[in-house]
C-alpha cells in the first residue's frame, strides 16, 4: 500500500478517544521500532560499528530506542545538536493524528514531530496527512481581517499588555473569552457558556492572579460591553484597568488568527464527542507549544521559562527543558526579542 494512501488523515470518535487518553511512550515506540524489519537493521549495524552513517544515528543508552541526529542554527547562527525519536512505520499515523489533535496547519503540526520525532519523508506525510484531513477542510476558513486603527506600543515585558477578545457562539452556548499577552504571545483561553459582563470580568480577574498585573489591555470588543467588564473588575477587586480599543494591524492579525484556528479546533473535537472544556484544553496546550510566526519562539518558554507536555508526550519525553539561569533568560529570550524589534 502506498504510504500516503495509509497515512491520510481518517480519524473516528473511537480513534480520538484512544489518541486523548494514548501516550506515546518509549515502550510502546520501543516495541515498535523492534518489530520494524529497517529499524532493527540499522540497530544491528550500529551495534556492530558497521553503520555507515554513525552521525546520523545512535542507540539511547537508558531507552534502548534508535534516536536521529541532526543539527539545524539558532538564531545566533550557532549549530544545535536535535536529537529524536526514530518513529517505525506503525507509529507514522499515531504520531501525525496526536500532532494534528487540534487541527492546525501544517508548519504547526510538522513543528511538533520534528522537536520529538524523526523519520524519512516526514514532511511530505505531514503535507499529504494535513491537505487530506475532512475537518480542516470544513473548518478552516481564512481570517476575517478588521479594520485597524493606530499604533501601540512593542511589549518589552511579559504583561505589557495583552488584547481580550471573544470566541463564539461556536456550538450554542459556547464561548471561549481569549486573552493574548503581546510579549510572548502566551494565549489564555477560558471556555464558557454564557458572556454576561460578570462572566467575562471574572475570568480577567482570574488572568491577573495568575499572571500577574497588566500594563493595558487591547480589546476589540465593543465599547459598552468593555466598559461593563471592566466596571466589573473595578467593583469585584478594586482594580481600575486601563484599556485601549486602539489597535494596530499586527496586534489584529494574532488575534484574528487564534479564533479561526480556535474554531477549527473545537468544532473538529466536539464533531467527535470531545468535551468543549476538553477541546479548548487541548487547543491551548498545542497553540502556546508550538513556535510562534511572529518571534519564533514557543510561547511557553517565553512566558514560563519551560516547554509544557503536550497530551501525548511522556514524563521522559526528549525535549530538553531549557536551564534558564537569569543570565540565561536574558540571553537566550531577551536578546532575540532586541534583534527582531531593531530589525
Ligand atoms: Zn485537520
Amino acid at each position: 500500500m502506498p504510504s500516503d494512501t495509509i497515512l491520510q488523515a481518517s480519524i473516528n470518535t473511537q480513534t480520538i478517544n484512544t489518541l486523548i487518553t494514548q501516550e506515546l511512550s518509549d515502550e510502546i515506540i520501543l516495541a515498535a521500532q523492534d518489530a520494524d524489519e529497517d529499524i532493527q537493521k540499522i540497530k544491528s549495524s550500529l551495534q556492530e560499528g558497521k553503520h555507515r552513517n554513525k552521525e546520523k544515528y545512535f542507540i539511547n543508552d537508558n531507552s534502548g530506542l534508535l534516536m536521529h541526529i541532526s543539527f539545524h542554527q539558532n538564531y545566533l547562527k550557532e549549530y544545535i545538536c536535535h536529537k529524536t525519536i526514530v518513529i517505525p512505520h506503525s507509529l507514522k499515523k499515531t504520531a501525525l493524528q496526536q500532532s494534528h489533535l487540534p487541527h492546525m496547519g501544517i508548519n504547526k503540526t510538522y513543528f511538533i514531530l520534528k522537536e520529538r520525532f524523526f523519520w524519512d519523508g516526514m514532511y511530505s506525510d505531514t503535507v499529504n496527512y494535513v491537505t487530506s484531513c475532512i475537518s480542516c477542510c470544513q473548518y478552516k476558513r481564512k481570517p476575517h481581517q478588521k479594520q485597524a486603527y493606530g499604533q501601540t506600543p512593542i511589549p518589552t515585558k511579559l504583561g505589557d499588555f495583552i488584547s481580550i477578545d471573544i470566541v463564539g457562539p461556536v456550538r450554542p452556548n459556547n464561548y471561549v473569552p481569549t486573552a493574548l499577552d503581546h510579549f510572548s504571545k502566551h494565549a489564555e483561553l477560558f471556555p464558557i457558556s454564557n458572556i454576561q459582563a460578570p462572566t467575562i470580568a471574572r475570568k480577567i480577574i482570574q488572568y491577573i492572579t495568575t499572571f500577574g498585573r497588566l500594563g493595558m489591555i487591547l480589546s476589540d470588543l465593543g465599547k459598552q460591553f468593555t466598559a461593563n467588564i471592566f466596571k466589573q473588575i473595578t467593583s469585584m477587586t478594586g482594580i481600575a484597568l486601563h484599556h485601549t480599543t486602539r489597535k494596530n494591524p499586527k496586534a489584529n492579525g494574532q488575534s484574528e488568527r487564534i479564533n479561526t484556528s480556535l474554531k477549527t479546533t473545537i468544532l473538529s473535537l466536539t464533531d467527535h464527542k470531545v468535551d468543549f472544556d476538553f477541546a479548548v484544553a487541548v487547543h491551548k496546550s498545542y497553540y502556546n507549544g508550538t513556535k510562534h510566526s511572529s518571534h519564533g519562539f514557543i510561547p511557553d518558554i517565553v512566558h514560563f521559562g519551560r516547554n509544557l507536555s503536550l497530551i501525548f508526550d511522556t514524563i521522559t519525553a526528549p525535549i530538553k527543558t531549557p536551564l534558564l539561569t537569569e543570565e540565561g533568560y536574558t540571553n537566550t529570550l531577551l536578546l532575540p526579542f532586541k534583534h527582531c524589534n531593531n530589525k
